[in-house]
């Protein structure tokens, strides 16, 4: 429930902390220093915080390498032929899959087009994607270039759903009716879960039966959604997603990404998949057969053994978030972000309005700034006075009071630096 009675004091904000019972998740973190005291750090939709585990089990596995070499395989304390098998279960949980559903694997980008080539499949007149315009550039480039592998024009076979005139978000029954326009010409449904730059969460279950309504699949880039709202994929019936790491999820800078398949895909040997030796029947692994037999789970889309060394913070930070739980974090995340919120409306000296949904069904954490003059100028003077956030051209300012790690004290901090940037 969020609290309407809010109040723009430090004192309100330290009594929030006093109640909140993740407030000692902070302690978890390495927090990025300014001037002797922590930043209030509002980027963890970009890069996460490190958690303090990391630097040992990094050395466990380090001293696990230099005792057994090549027999770390097996004798390592996690060994390694099975490293990814300890992401699923916590994983499963976090975006709301069976275990067999999800695996820890590849980057992000490679992950969207090896689910791509399984269910980008384009035949007669069905062959188009939908996507939400302005998505994450990467986004762009890779279904741009899975439609030119085909030999399509990306501004005929890419559909992008915009904003009406004058609106920065889209709405749901846009999105619907586009579909339903789009019919029988329409491959794949490709969105992200929350757009990067506004921060809008779109309903992925109403999406999905839309698409399977026109006979299309439907899959997410969940970059911004994973670890940030509580998902239903399996239930949401979402065909695939793929997602990475290091934002929400505090994995490390390049970390290991994931993916997700629906049980009633993965089980279908049909459906194409690249493969490689790590995707194959972990039973005959290493019998040197003739002839690619995917495992029965997603873990099929695996290409390479397991890259133990970036995944070791993914296995750190999943710990933490098993301890808490993705609804205990969503119930603060309203109440944090709605807080941040009602302090921002106090500001009425700078110009800029919040162009995340108000709802806070429609949106995680974020909330995106933008600026009608000076942006820039207002976001370096942040950053000489502690805060770190982030910058998006051409004028947005992006915050994220990231529940696991911020406090109701952040939110005030950066409310009060803010407040104090004149608009000279
Ligand atoms: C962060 C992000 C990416 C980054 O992709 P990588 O392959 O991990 O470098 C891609 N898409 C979206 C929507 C993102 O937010």
């Amino acid at each position: 429930m969020v609290n309407n009675n809010f109040e723009a004091t430090l004192e309100y904000a330290q009594a929030l902390d006093k109640e909140d019972t993740l407030y000692n998740n902070r302690e978890r973190f390495h927090f990025p220093q300014h001037n002797g005291k922590d930043a209030v750090y509002m980027c963890g939709n970009s890069l996460g915080l490190q958690p303090k585990s990391v630097g040992h089990l990094i050395q466990q596995e380090l001293d696990d390498w230099a005792k057994y070499g090549v027999e770390g395989h097996f004798k390592a304390r996690n060994p390694w032929f099975s490293y990814h098998h300890l992401f699923s279960e916590r994983l499963s949980k976090i975006v709301g899959a069976n275990k067999d559903e999800v695996v820890a694997t590849n980057t992000l980008t490679v992950n969207l087009h090896l689910l791509m080539v399984s269910f980008y499949r384009p035949k007669g007149k069905r062959y188009k994607i939908m996507m939400e315009a302005g998505a994450f550039p990467s986004d762009q480039y890779a279904i741009e270039t899975q439609v030119r592998m085909y030999g399509y024009d990306p501004d005929d076979a890419i559909i992008e759903i915009a904003p009406k005139e004058g609106e920065h978000t889209l709405n749901d029954d846009d999105i619907i009716k586009a579909i339903e326009d789009a019919g029988d010409t329409l491959a794949v449904v490709m969105f992200g879960g929350v757009n990067y730059y506004t921060g809008q969460f779109f309903n992925l279950e109403k999406i999905t039966k839309a698409a399977h309504d026109v006979g299309a699949y439907a899959g997410y880039d969940l970059a911004h959604a994973v670890g940030n709202i509580p998902l239903q994929l399996h239930n949401w019936k979402v065909d695939f997603a793929c997602w990475c790491s290091y934002k929400y999820l505090n994995s490390g800078p390049g970390g290991v990404g994931g993916l997700f398949v629906n049980e009633k895909h993965y089980s279908n040997k049909e459906i194409f998949r690249l493969a490689g030796w790590w995707g194959n029947d972990e039973k005959e692994r290493f019998l040197m057969k003739k002839g690619f037999e995917p495992q029965n789970n997603a873990g099929s889309w695996q290409m390479s053994n397991a890259p133990v060394f970036n995944m070791i913070a993914h296995n750190a930070s999943l710990d933490i978030f098993e301890k808490t739980g993705m609804q205990a974090l969503r119930e603060k995340s309203e109440q944090l972000t709605g807080y941040l919120e009602f302090l921002l409306k106090q500001i009425d000296h700078l110009s800029f309005e919040i162009i995340t949904p108000a709802d806070p069904a429609k949106r995680g954490c974020q909330l995106s700034l933008l600026f009608a003059d000076r942006g820039k100028e207002v976001f370096d003077a942040l950053t000489d006075n502690g805060v770190i956030a982030d910058w998006r051209e051409p004028n947005v300012i992006r915050i994220a009071p990231v529940p696991l790690y911020n406090s109701y004290e952040d939110a005030y901090r950066f409310y009060e630096i803010l407040k104090n940037i004149d608009n000279a």
